[in-house]
């Protein structure tokens, strides 16, 4: 087993960030953290939970009303048929669910389809657990989506799951129902494979486009374990906290020995937070849209002047994944994706390689767009000055 992590590597956004963090102001492009802060009412919660002394051993799944909390936001915000509290999980953060997930579906060298690109810790994660990565592109061209004729090849006796994420981090892509559609077609011609669906940018959507949740759709639900987390919708990302939603009560068993023997639980004044999130005014996560919405077009009306880097607008999540221009070399004449993020380090713009994301992502770099305005400004000036010359 300790082997196993030695194969498991540290993520190459880490690695920008330790060097960003020894800069003088740099601008914080590199990785996807809100720059809001928690809305009061929820720190309020918190607090009150602080101060009503709801400080000892909790449920390790979950309390129970936030777990029912939960299962009304997934039935009225999803559209998805969980019954009752049983078919909900609490975990620390989606980075935890989806340990919890691949530890509990997953017997040594079982294969799980990922999208290509993706968000660099779940081939970390799925290795973490025994499972073997299988990469299927995503392509630009295609508005960042499957082939579903690749994706239909991909599947194989040894495919235990395929991963989904949409809206997708790195690329911002974002499956309409009709893609959805799709690929609940293909995989339900699959009934031993479970779908990960990775939904941490439920809110992080725009242009007025709709987020569905593949469990939503018809004889979904009972193939698919939905992810989702706080971090991104309530600017909660350092309090830790997310949810696992499945009917599948073997599963559910397992992750529960998984969460017990990991954490015991969520932190018991976290989750008083949560059942403020769920419940109280949502009026954050359209005034958070809205912002992100304009950094965004701030953002690629400032690339527009940038010959160097071209990328098509995303409909969601908070990330810039632009191509980097076939000619471009970096003064020590490689061109690459590590190349240009290195390059840009330098002028103190942080940035994450493409390639980081897997192989489709070389010639791209990401841009997170959740940073204040003031570094994606700086950032955009530093960069038209750079590549000028
Ligand atoms: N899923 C995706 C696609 C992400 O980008 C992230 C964080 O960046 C997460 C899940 C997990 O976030 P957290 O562990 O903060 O809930």
């Amino acid at each position: 087993m300790a082997e196993i992590i030695d194969r498991v590597e540290f993520s190459g956004i880490v690695k920008v960030r330790d060097a960003i963090l020894k800069m003088d102001k740099p601008y914080r492009l590199e990785s996807g953290e809100p720059s809001f802060d928690v809305p009061k009412h929820i720190k309020e919660a918190i607090v009150q939970a602080l101060h009503d002394n709801h400080t000892h051993y909790v449920a390790s799944a979950g309390i129970a009303p936030l777990r029912n909390a939960i299962v009304k936001k997934a039935n009225q915000a999803n559209a998805i048929p969980v019954q009752n509290a049983n078919e909900v999980m609490v975990t620390n953060g989606g980075m935890h669910a989806l340990y919890v997930i691949f530890r509990s579906l997953l017997e040594e060298g079982d294969e799980v389809l990922i999208p290509d690109p993706t968000w660099t810790c779940v081939q970390e994660l799925i290795k973490l657990a025994g499972g073997v990565v299988k990469r299927v592109p995503l392509h630009e061209e295609l508005g960042w989506r499957f082939d579903p004729a690749e994706l239909r090849a991909a599947i194989t006796p040894k495919t235990r799951a395929f991963m989904l994420n949409s809206p997708h981090n790195p690329t911002g892509g974002v499956l309409h129902r009709a893609d959805l559609e799709q690929i609940a077609a293909i995989v339900s011609e699959h009934p031993h494979l479970a779908v990960v669906s990775d939904e941490a940018y439920e809110h992080v959507i725009y242009d007025g486009a709709e987020h569905v949740s593949l469990a939503s759709l018809p004889g979904m639900y009972r193939q698919v374990i939905s992810v989702f987390t706080m971090s991104k919708s309530y600017a909660m990302t350092g309090l830790r906290l997310g949810y696992i939603l499945t009917p599948d009560a073997l599963l559910m068993d397992r992750m529960a020995k998984v969460v017990l023997y990991t954490s015991n639980g969520v932190s018991s004044i976290t989750q008083y937070g949560g059942i403020a999130a769920l419940t109280g005014p949502q009026d954050c996560i359209a005034e958070f849209r809205t912002e992100y919405q304009a950094r965004r077009d701030l953002f690629y009306a400032g690339i527009a002047g940038i010959p160097t880097l071209r990328g098509q607008v995303p409909q969601g999540a908070f990330y810039a994944f632009v191509k980097i221009a076939d000619g471009w070399q970096a003064p020590d004449g490689r061109s690459d994706s590590w190349a240009m993020t290195e390059y840009l380090l330098k002028a103190r713009v942080g940035s994450s390689p493409g390639v980081i994301f897997g192989p489709q992502g070389e010639g791209y770099v990401r841009f997170s767009t959740a940073c204040v305005r003031s570094d994606l400004i700086g950032a955009l000036h530093t960069m038209r000055e750079l590549f000028a010359s």
